[in-house]
């Protein structure tokens, strides 16, 4: 049986966040006095002491803004044109699209900077030959993608890219088919608007969620788009803040983990991996929200009687993948 990929390309939302190198550096400090500290002194022993060490201590979350990438048997879709593409584009252009004979399908979920300004860093753009197929609900989208690459902003204008273009608009809520993938967009809850998308691919499904606040939370006020966290083997959740930022950031459009749980939970979401991590989160900061959610979700579950499913999940980083 064929196995539906997910990679997570950029897990960071709002602005890219790279890692300056002092921090860098203390880290591999931090990491050297506890590898003696523990006893290790051999050079055998480092593969053991990096797999004691949480994420956050090994290089932490990544900083790239959203991009995710879903394939299914020969159907490669791309989620999003986040800083995460520019690394995806490397692969890309390994393939059938260095060469100008390759397709390329990417689907927005809306267009906030976070999400475009991989865009004109996707080099199979710019050679000749290549079909480019751009996807979202909002009617708006070829203006978006000609403004991106509009003079003085970019240089190269959109009529000079090179590859073919086909912009192409999704019905809300109604199924679209790549290859063996069928499609459908949900509305998120998050400003001007944003539309989630349910992936559906050899009996094995995921909802890609990212940005929403989720303010619609009961399966009554969830109407319409209650399907896209139903059913659901991984489901990508927003979780740039902490549970007491969403207080005080209301309207932002963004999430707490603990908001993605009580869905997850409730629902029987088997899998969630939580991302959008705030730019000026550091990795300390975003372990201490996943550690806050650890012990919400435990909590919950123990207080349960039995109504509540149990979830697997983690926060999610620049590079990981998962396979259904
Ligand atoms: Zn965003
Ligand atoms: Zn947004």
């Amino acid at each position: 049986m064929d196995k539906v990929k997910i990679k997570i390309w950029g897990a960071r939302g709002s602005l890219p966040a790279p890692v300056y190198p002092d921090v860098v550096e203390a880290g591999a400090r931090s990491l050297f006095d506890e590898f003696f500290a523990r006893g290790y002194s051999r050079s055998e022993d480092v593969a053991r002491f990096f797999s004691e060490m949480p994420r956050h201590r090994l290089g932490g979350y990544g900083g790239n803004t959203p991009c995710a990438e879903v394939r299914y048997q020969d159907t490669r879709l791309m989620v999003d044109a986040g800083s995460g593409l520019r690394a995806l584009s490397d692969e890309y252009m390994a393939g059938p699209c260095g060469q100008g004979q390759g397709e390329a399908h990417l689907l927005f979920t809306h267009f906030h900077w976070d999400h475009l300004i991989g865009l004109p860093f996707f080099t199979p753009l710019f050679i000749p030959g290549n079909q480019i197929h751009f996807y979202a609900v909002q009617p708006e989208l070829p203006e978006v993608i000609e403004a991106v690459f509009k003079k003085p902003f970019f240089p190269v204008p959109l009529k000079q890219v090179g590859a073919t273009l086909h912009c192409h608009r999704l019905e809300p809520r109604k199924a679209a088919r790549f290859g063996g993938i069928q499609v459908t967009p949900y509305q998120l809850d998050h400003p001007d608007p944003c539309w989630g998308y349910k992936f559906e691919a050899g009996g094995k499904v995921y909802s890609h969620c990212v940005d929403t606040e989720c303010t619609r939370l009961t399966r009554q006020a969830l109407g319409p788009d209650l399907p896209l966290y139903q059913g659901v083997d991984l489901m990508a959740f927003d979780a740039q803040y902490t549970l007491i930022e969403t207080i005080a950031k209301m309207n932002w459009g963004h999430a707490a983990a603990s908001i993605g749980l009580d869905l997850a939970m409730r629902e029987g979401i088997k899998r969630v991996l939580f991302m959008h991590h705030d730019p000026a989160s550091s990795a300390e900061k975003i372990a201490a929200a996943e550690a806050q959610a650890r012990r919400y979700y435990e909590s919950q579950i123990r207080a349960s009687t039995g109504q509540l499913h149990k979830v697997e999940w983690s926060f999610a980083y620049d590079g990981q993948e998962i396979e259904l």
